[in-house]
């Protein structure tokens, strides 16, 4: 029911032409595949000549972050309107190494969620414990304190356009995956706490993707869990092999 969703967060990484060279071996190896979104979120500076490469693909653009609003004296920050008319159709918004390095919290990331919405973006919020939490059985906790914060104010329509990124800060960049068990567990628990919050039928269309040290190796069985809709891909979104084979193998997950 619910198509699972590939989306490479390049980060920091690759010019213009770096990102053009990636973005045209994707589009080549990934031309056949059906059922899968697959989004590509390079830097901001690459956005607007990605966005005329794909714009005949079925890959989507999508940025890295966004601010909640959408002019003014905000020195180094991007408005979601902005993102929008550069062509983008998704922003990753709450990110770990955002709350780590750039102070962003449940009400900011919420802020930015809404103001991504009201521009008709569709936001892939991320969410995660950090180890210390997983170790002091926190997990649940701190995903439940991040999702209910986090989608505070957005309407049932709103949801519709949500992704929610399960990105247990302990796995990302690390090459120390969640197993499928754990990853099934807390995307389950994401899916019941949407239909507490929502309803039933908010939660059933939910997608929800796992991210964290994912990689060619590893996919397959955490792609076939039954609550995990795609991935958030850093690392291996970074080669047009990997990710590619990622990608092939979220359509084959049979779902
Ligand atoms: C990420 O940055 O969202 C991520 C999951 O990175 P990696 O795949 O490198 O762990």
């Amino acid at each position: 029911m619910r198509v699972p969703i590939i989306a490479g967060n390049w980060k920091m990484n690759k010019s213009v032409d770096e990102s053009i060279e990636l973005a045209n071996a994707i589009i080549r190896g990934a031309y056949d595949v059906k059922n899968v979104d697959i989004v590509l979120c390079p830097p901001f500076t690459s956005l607007s000549d990605l966005s005329e490469m794909l714009a005949d693909s079925d890959v989507s653009l999508g940025a890295q972050n966004c601010f909640w609003l959408n002019e003014g004296a905000y020195t180094g920050e991007i408005a979601p309107g902005m993102l929008k008319k550069a062509g983008c159709e998704y922003v990753i918004l709450g990110h770990s190494e955002r709350r780590a390095y750039f102070g962003e919290t449940n009400e900011t990331v919420n802020k930015r969620l809404i103001a991504a919405l009201g521009e008709g973006l569709k936001p892939i919020v991320c969410v995660g414990e950090k180890l210390d939490e997983r170790e002091a059985n926190k997990t649940f906790d701190v995903v439940r304190d991040h999702v209910e914060n986090g989608l505070k104010g957005v309407t049932k329509n709103d949801m519709e356009n949500v992704t929610i990124a399960y990105e247990p800060v302990w796995a990302i960049g690390t090459g120390k995956n969640a197993t499928p068990a754990q990853a099934q567990e807390v995307h389950a628990f994401i899916r019941e706490l949407v239909g507490k919050i929502y309803d039933k039928a908010i939660a059933d269309q939910l997608r929800i993707q796992y991210g964290g040290s994912v990689n060619p190796g590893n996919a397959e069985s955490i792609l076939k869990e039954k609550d995990v809709d795609g991935g958030l891909i850093g690392g291996a979104s970074l080669k047009a092999d990997s990710f590619l084979d990622i990608i092939k193998k979220a359509a084959s997950a049979g779902k």
